[in-house]
């Protein structure tokens, strides 16, 4: 294992606050950060070594990139594939192209789970209106249709309750292609993080539970309140996933558990994740320093929890509380940076922990 030695720099592509948050991480641990993306003042730009502006087509400014850094990794994966295959010469890539190709597509990405024996919802490639109408007799209603490419938060996605809607459903979600997943009438979600090493070194963090407010997560919950038989099966199906997928890097892996404590995949993403952030202070390693050190070359960090933990997002004028949520010495603030807080938008987080085996009520 060629590891990484700290005074190194890492590459980072992507400026949101998930670059800020690794660059972070990064800094505590010795090393140095360059971050690749499009936004001069963005949320890494403001915590990072040094930061290049560019567009991912940019060959010119990504192999000198590339030549300024030991590893690159990322915080977003929607990153073309075109710019890993060519930084991949020059450097790795952690996670690489297999990984983001799968989980950039939600057809390839839930063909790729169901291969693995893992569940999911039931669903159905659309490529057009006719076959939409083929997928509603197949699937059912009420049922979802998600854009192929580039959903998020509820972005590129309709539900469908009836047939009669074919037509709006195929328009809203801008006639491109999609799949029809049937509609999970689910318990909750939760999600398992997991981390794997360039070794194949793996630890998976709780399940947590999330809840969503207009789409977007809005708190997660750690643990998950579930059986701790359903918590072991959901990690290690997420765990299945990171090694089948020769993962170097983090996962989050999103569950539906049903009622009769069934749990089905419902997306994967390979980054730190949103549902993470409690780890910062509740567990021994947090997800951010586990990507770097992943990254890195380095063992991994152990993702046990001495605490239990509640974050909740702070999206658009949540932002203006943040006095108040100063004057509760027990509350953990992160603010990302951004100027504008715009309806939706992630300005920042709150994480409050509890003594293990104590949840409040939310
Ligand atoms: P996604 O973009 O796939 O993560 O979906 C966003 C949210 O929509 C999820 O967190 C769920 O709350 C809901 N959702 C997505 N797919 C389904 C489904 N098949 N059944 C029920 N709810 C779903």
């Amino acid at each position: 294992m060629t590891e990484i030695a700290p005074g190194r720099m890492i590459g980072i592509l992507g400026d949101g606050q998930l670059g800020r948050m690794m660059a972070i991480a990064a800094a505590e641990m010795g090393y140095k950060t360059h971050i690749f993306g499009q936004d001069r003042h963005g949320p890494a730009s403001q915590v990072c070594t040094k930061m290049t502006v560019a567009e991912y087509d940019d060959k010119a400014a990504l192999e000198k990139f590339a030549k300024s850094v030991e590893a690159v990794t990322l915080e977003f994966e929607n990153i073309p594939t075109k710019t890993v295959d060519f930084l991949e010469k020059m450097v790795p890539v952690r996670p690489g192209r297999k990984v983001l190709e799968i989980a950039q597509d939600r057809h390839i990405e839930k063909s790729f789970i169901n291969s693995l024996g893992v569940p999911t919802a039931p669903f159905a490639n659309v490529e057009s209106l006719s076959e939409l109408g083929d997928a509603i007799e197949r699937i059912g209603t009420p049922s979802i249709l998600k854009t192929r490419k580039f959903g998020y938060d509820g972005k590129g996605q309709f539900k469908i309750t009836s047939a009669t809607q074919i037509d709006e459903a195929w328009s809203e979600i801008g006639e491109q292609p999609a799949i029809l997943e049937g509609f999970v009438p689910f318990e909750l979600e939760i999600s398992v993080l997991v981390a794997r090493g360039v070794n194949g070194d793996i630890e998976a963090y709780t399940p947590v539970e999330n809840r969503h407010k207009n789409h977007i997560l809005d708190i997660s919950l750690a643990p998950a309140n579930i059986l701790t038989s359903v918590s072991n099966h959901a990690c290690d199906l997420a765990k299945k996933i990171a090694e089948q997928l020769d993962l170097v890097g983090l996962i989050a892996v999103e569950m539906f558990v049903a009622n009769d404590g069934d749990v089905l995949v419902n997306e994967i993403a390979p980054r730190p994740h949103n549902s993470g952030h409690w780890t910062i202070e509740a567990c021994l390693t947090s997800q951010f320093k586990q990507s770097i050190r992943a990254a890195a070359g380095l063992p991994l960090g152990s993702a046990k929890h001495h605490s239990n933990a509640v974050m909740r997002n702070l999206i658009g004028d949540d932002i203006n509380h943040w006095q108040d949520i100063l004057n509760h010495p027990e509350m953990s603030l992160h603010l990302y940076g951004k100027k504008e807080a715009r309806v939706g938008r992630k300005m920042g987080h709150v994480t409050r922990l509890f003594p293990l085996d104590t949840m409040p009520k939310v």
